[in-house]
């Protein structure tokens, strides 16, 4: 599956925000975003003109696509599926890329980021229900396990990643046993629970792709 493979930051600094997509990084002083945050004055760049409503409803889904790592086809496709099934299509929207596989890798901290998440998913070394899956886009269903299978138990990555993240627990509808490296997908979360993506607005989503 093709996937944006250029510098990250890049996406964040043109959405002015941050996308979480380089791992602890992100969470450290060192994230660009951060540095900005806490520098004093205006960007000489910044530009005062108003957006446009179309403007706005771009920059929102494009937040949210490469928040999620995905390219353009892709994520339509998934928003056509949110579309289809009965609800509001952006919140259907933000639970259908919730349940991709490679976030739950990534929520459950066998990766540092969503892109490395994919790519253990590419190399197999995930398991789902004690079968291989390599398609990071797979659609993980309530009462799933997903596992670390034999070859990537051994990886130093993996060992560090839960090592470091594992302390402060999973989202509240995933569980994981850190020692066995397994997981299990518990419940489909609200809208609500996604706090990462508290300040999109998914409805500038529906209404970009409406037009
Ligand atoms: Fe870079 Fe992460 Fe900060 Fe985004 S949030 S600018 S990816 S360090």
């Amino acid at each position: 599956m093709a996937r944006y493979t250029g510098p990250k930051c890049r996406y964040c600094r043109a959405e002015k925000t941050k996308l979480f997509l380089k791992g602890e990084r992100c969470h450290t002083g060192k994230c660009p975003i951060a540095k900005k945050a806490g520098t004093p004055g205006k960007d000489p760049r910044a530009r005062s003109k108003k957006m446009t409503d179309y403007g706005m409803q771009l920059r929102e889904k494009q937040k949210l696509k490469r928040m999620y790592c995905m390219l353009e086809k892709q994520f339509k496709l998934t928003f056509d599926e949110a579309a289809r099934v009965p609800g509001k299509t952006g919140e259907n929207l933000i639970m259908l890329l919730e349940r991709r596989l490679d976030n739950v890798v990534f929520r459950l901290h066998f990766a540092n980021s969503r892109n490395q998440a994919a790519q253990l998913v590419n190399h197999g070394h995930v398991f789902v229900n004690g079968k291989r899956v390599d398609i990071p886009s797979y659609r993980v269903k309530v009462g799933d396990e997903v596992a670390i299978g034999p070859h990537g138990q051994k990886m130093i990555i993996i060992k560090e990643n839960l090592k470091e993240f594992s302390k402060s627990g999973v989202a509240p509808w995933l569980s994981l046993d850190p020692d066995t490296m397994k997981g299990s997908f518990l419940a489909v979360p609200r809208r609500s629970d996604v706090s990462e993506v508290a300040d999109i607005k998914e409805q500038l989503v529906v209404e970009l792709y409406s037009r």
